[in-house]
């Protein structure tokens, strides 16, 4: 995973793991000194900023480098989930770390509601299937449920990778009946994130949301997998 930033010193740091106060005072500071943060992605000078929904990133200082784009969709999308649970009442926290040894997490996004624990993670970076797989399971093991918000560009692959596999081993490469999403599964939920769409920003295989809806499916366990497609619907 690659961190938000280094600190001079090459210490790998998560805008999340600080207090606001910490924040404020380390703004100030990075402001005053071009070494005191690097970015996680190339190393170049970063500053530190909160956005209007109160989530706190780390920025390029100046010129972007070429891993910007992604950099940049990960701030707008984590902003987005962040101020859309705050708006609900969730108590989302950013960058909340689990697991034990080996077998850790870091949630992008993480809030709890009664018993349930969940984790939003928003997948910047192409990874392979297996390492989509393995990350939820992990998550499984602490109890955590997990969903992925995607760059279009991840997605490409990874559609493509799931229909493969389901086309072979589950079709038996037969083309499925109509309304059967083959590039997608019930072993994890994904959706597409475009944080610049306005009302519908997150496109599942077979239906488009906006952020809000999805999150609202989430946070009232209504997203499900009705055994052709992930779909909203209420549980009664
Ligand atoms: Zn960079």
């Amino acid at each position: 995973m690659i961190p938000d930033a280094f600190t001079h010193d090459d210490q790998p740091v998560f805008a999340g793991q600080y207090t606001n106060a910490e924040w404020d005072a380390l703004k100030a500071q990075s402001l005053e000194s071009p070494f005191a943060f690097k970015m996680g992605c190339c190393k170049s000078r970063a500053v530190l900023k909160t956005s209007s929904n109160g989530l706190q990133f780390f920025a390029h200082y100046s010129d972007e480098c070429a891993t910007a784009p992604e950099t940049a969709w990960h701030i707008a999308g984590k902003d987005l989930v962040f101020g859309a649970l705050n708006l609900f009442g969730v108590n989302p926290r950013s960058e909340v770390p689990g697991g034990t040894g080996r077998d850790r997490w870091k949630a992008d996004i993480y809030f709890e509601i009664g018993e349930r624990k969940i984790a939003i993670e928003l997948q910047r970076s192409t990874q392979h299937l297996k390492d989509f797989v393995a990350r939820q399971e992990r998550y499984a093991r602490y109890g955590v449920e997990c969903y992925w918000l995607i760059r279009y560009e991840v997605a490409m692959r990874l559609l493509n990778a799931i229909m493969k596999k389901r086309f072979k081993e589950e079709f038996n490469r037969v083309v499925p009946p109509l309304g059967y999403m083959i590039n997608t599964w019930p072993n994890f939920y994904f959706g597409i994130l475009n944080p610049e769409n306005d009302s519908t920003n997150v496109v599942t295989p077979g239906f488009a949301i906006s952020h809000f809806e999805l999150l609202a499916s989430i946070i009232n366990n209504d997203l499900h997998w009705n055994g052709m497609q992930w779909s909203i619907t209420p549980n009664l």
